[in-house]
């Protein structure tokens, strides 16, 4: 079955797909990849992130791609004030759709070093006064720190929502972020019966507050993981696994989870068609 998709995070600019990315390109649209965003998480990847998105945009048959550039918390030892400008840069000459990817992350006991975790929260206030300025939604990277950036978001006083990407919080969390205007983004996890976090914070927000993603080339869904248990790389052709697994895990039938992710996905970025 072939329904149209919206993959709302890819990092399909990295050199992993520098090989075959036309193909893989022509191969999700075929497999109903209508949309995706190119996302950014250093500046050193900036211009090929920007020069990625025009070359997919001459593809025939190939998704519309879409620019989010942005400083990404896990990378804040390489992050520097320029590159903030340079951010701004990007934002008054390209055609972005949001920032991205931006937030906090202690995830590893590194990350919580308070000198650098005080540089998270710097930039991802930074940027999303950015977004402000220029108007744009923002797309969020959060592991064990959402407390943390849902309160920056409402000091902020953000109020352009986005998208809560790789949504690993729990159900009082989601609510919070749904408050807020956010969607939560779904992954390949959800093809995970185990991830039972995940599937108790989709059964209770509920369909009209969830969007698609593959994160590729991280996040391959179950079923194409090779089962010598080595890393497969993930790819956008993939996206309808993920659509299958969020239907499955909401009960619900396929067609009317894509016409209404697809819907959700539009006003998160707010596009108007
Ligand atoms: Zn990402």
């Amino acid at each position: 079955m072939y329904f149209p998709l919206f993959d709302t995070h890819t990092h399909f600019d990295v050199p992993d797909f520098d090989p075959d990315r036309k193909e893989l390109a022509q191969q999700a649209k075929a497999a109903g990849v209508e949309r995706l965003i190119l996302i950014g998480f250093t500046e050193s990847r900036f211009s090929d992130l920007i020069a990625t998105q025009h070359e997919l945009n001459l593809l025939n048959n190939a998704p519309l791609s879409y620019l989010a550039p942005g400083l990404h918390p896990v990378y804040i030892e390489q992050h520097k004030p320029e590159h903030l400008q340079r951010l701004e840069q990007i934002l008054k000459q390209e055609s972005c759709i949001a920032v991205g990817e931006i937030g906090l992350d202690t995830f590893l006991p590194q990350y919580k070093q308070p000198e650098l975790y005080q540089k998270q929260k710097h930039y991802f206030i930074e940027q999303l006064t950015l977004a402000k300025v220029y108007h744009k939604p923002v797309l969020l990277h959060i592991r064990k720190a959402h407390a943390d950036v849902l309160q920056i978001l409402k000091q902020q006083r953000f109020q352009l929502g986005g998208i809560a990407h790789a949504f690993s919080g729990g159900i009082e969390e989601a609510k919070a972020f749904v408050q807020l205007g956010f969607k939560l983004g779904i992954t390949g996890q959800i093809t995970n019966p185990n991830a039972k976090k995940l599937h108790r914070v989709v059964a209770e927000v509920g369909v009209e507050h969830l969007v698609l993603e593959t994160d590729c080339p991280d996040m391959t869904p179950l079923c194409c993981q090779q089962s010598n248990g080595q890393r497969t790389r993930n790819t956008p052709v993939n996206l309808p696994y993920v659509l299958q697994g969020l239907a499955t895990s909401l009960g619900d039938d396929e067609a009317s989870v894509a016409a209404k992710v697809w819907e959700n996905s539009l006003n998160a970025l707010r596009l108007t068609h």
